[in-house]
């Protein structure tokens, strides 16, 4: 017997960006969602009047941009609150704000910060995110409960440090008490949540783990079939110090492979100053990239070289990386994606600057694939799990649209808007697995205009 469970219909322009540079839209389409999953997606026109044996409940809008939901792959949950502190670089502004902020993430603060940071990542239009918390069990522990109640997309980890932690550890305990305590937390969280939460293994960066902590969090990573997340290449000091510490080593990359820790579940930060070689192990490897652009200007970190990346086969998505960067808002960091680009190419006329399009690609399918879950996530192709996020057009407008003839508007116009305007103010909704985030605050606008 078929099912007579209702479908929800969502209907608007309906963009998404299947490949890096292809841009797919409906301009009054729908996207129709059953049992969490995407259906069916196309013209409202059609779908409107296709006859099924199911009732369909319609949420219709002409102010309702609706994408496939935002994908962060790079965030730290205990630093949000001290973003845009320092005006020194990477290594500077750990010691000065960011160990002295995470040293006292420990116990409740990991349920009541996790809490607001899960419901803070639905305000900006995220639906899943890769996120590292500080080095204590109690706190990550509590921040994977708040994440399971949020009923948002997460993998996360305790960040893993026995080389210059900020912990109060003696230090011959500090890496067996690390290794026992990230294994006992992924035991217990990973693919909870009906699968919705997973595990990283995190350790911070290479500055700041010994080789044998490196090595075994790679073989406990394979063992449970878990991501790892680390840092590799983001600042010239970082990259100097790791020449001289990994004397053996061909270089930073090399430092990674030979613990074993890159493979297609590894999610790499930054990657700024790599050379040929080190782009073609990441290729090699399946390793990911998270494109942090925004927290690369705030640190001056430098620019990524994002053309020679994916030229050389390289999987990459894109991540607020909070603190680094200021905002957890995507839209800004797409926008700092093309902007930064563009400063490239004013002193180099081969750097290609992207589109729109394609960093609309990097956060959403690029980085599902990023993650291993491009098959699952980032397009709005049937059987995928409704993870969506939808935008207000007229929160996006110079004086709420009444001033712009809003059926002229292409889609390419309206994925402009939400590039360079776009940020919690305009997020309409939120679904995870066709569950519905609503934002309270700007459906309270909603109405008011109507
Ligand atoms: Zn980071």
């Amino acid at each position: 017997m078929e099912s007579t469970t209702p479908l929800l219909g969502l209907r608007g322009c309906v963009i998404d960006a299947p490949e890096y540079g292809k841009l797919r839209a409906w301009r009054d389409g729908a996207v129709i969602i059953g049992d969490g999953r995407i259906v069916e997606v196309g013209s409202f026109q059609f779908l409107g009047r296709k006859h099924r044996p199911q009732p369909i409940h319609w949420q219709q809008s002409d102010r309702a941009i609706i994408f496939p939901g935002l994908i962060d792959i790079h965030t730290h949950l205990p630093q949000y609150p001290v973003v845009a502190r320092g005006r020194g670089q990477l290594l500077e502004w750990l010691h000065q704000h960011v160990f002295p902020r995470e040293r006292n993430f420990t116990g409740q603060i990991g349920a009541r910060e996790g809490a607001a940071f899960f419901s803070e990542l639905a305000r900006h239009g995220t639906t899943t995110a890769a996120i590292y918390t500080a080095i204590y069990e109690d706190s990550c522990d509590l921040a994977f409960e708040a994440a399971a109640q949020s009923g948002m997309r997460i993998i996360m980890g305790q960040t893993m440090m026995d080389v210059g932690t900020y912990g109060t550890l003696q230090p011959r305990k500090i890496l067996s008490v690390a290794l026992l305590e990230s294994e006992r937390l992924c035991r217990k969280w990973h693919s909870e949540a009906d699968g919705l939460l997973e595990y990283a293994f995190s350790p911070r960066f290479a500055l700041a783990c010994s080789e044998r902590l490196m090595r075994s969090a790679a073989e406990m990573a394979l063992e449970f079939g878990c991501h790892i997340q680390t840092h590799l290449s983001e600042n010239r000091e970082e990259c100097e110090r790791v020449r001289h510490l990994f004397s053996k080593a061909l270089d930073y990359t090399d430092v990674y492979d030979k613990a074993g820790l890159l493979g297609p579940q590894t999610i790499l930060g930054h990657c700024i100053h790599l050379s040929p070689r080190e782009r073609a192990v990441l290729a090699e490897t399946g390793a990911s990239v998270a494109h942090c652009p925004t927290a690369n200007l705030y640190l001056s970190s430098g620019i990524m070289p994002l053309g020679e990346h994916l030229a050389a086969g390289i999987k990459v998505g894109l991540g607020s990386d909070v603190a680094a960067g200021p905002e957890l808002n995507l839209w800004q960091v797409m926008r700092s994606a093309i902007e930064s680009q563009k400063a490239r190419s004013f002193s180099d006329p081969n750097v290609t600057i992207p589109s729109p399009a394609e960093v609309l690609h990097l956060a959403t399918q690029g980085a599902a694939t990023a993650l291993g879950k491009g098959d699952i996530l980032g397009t709005f192709d049937s059987g995928k799990e409704a993870d969506i996020t939808v935008m207000d057009l007229a929160a996006l407008l110079p004086y709420g649209g009444t001033e712009t003839k809003i059926e002229d508007l292409t889609p390419d116009d309206m994925l402009a808007l939400c590039i360079y305007r776009g940020g919690p103010h305009a997020v309409l909704e939120t679904f995870v697995r066709g569950v519905s985030h609503a934002h309270a605050h700007a459906h309270a606008e909603h109405v008011a205009h109507e």
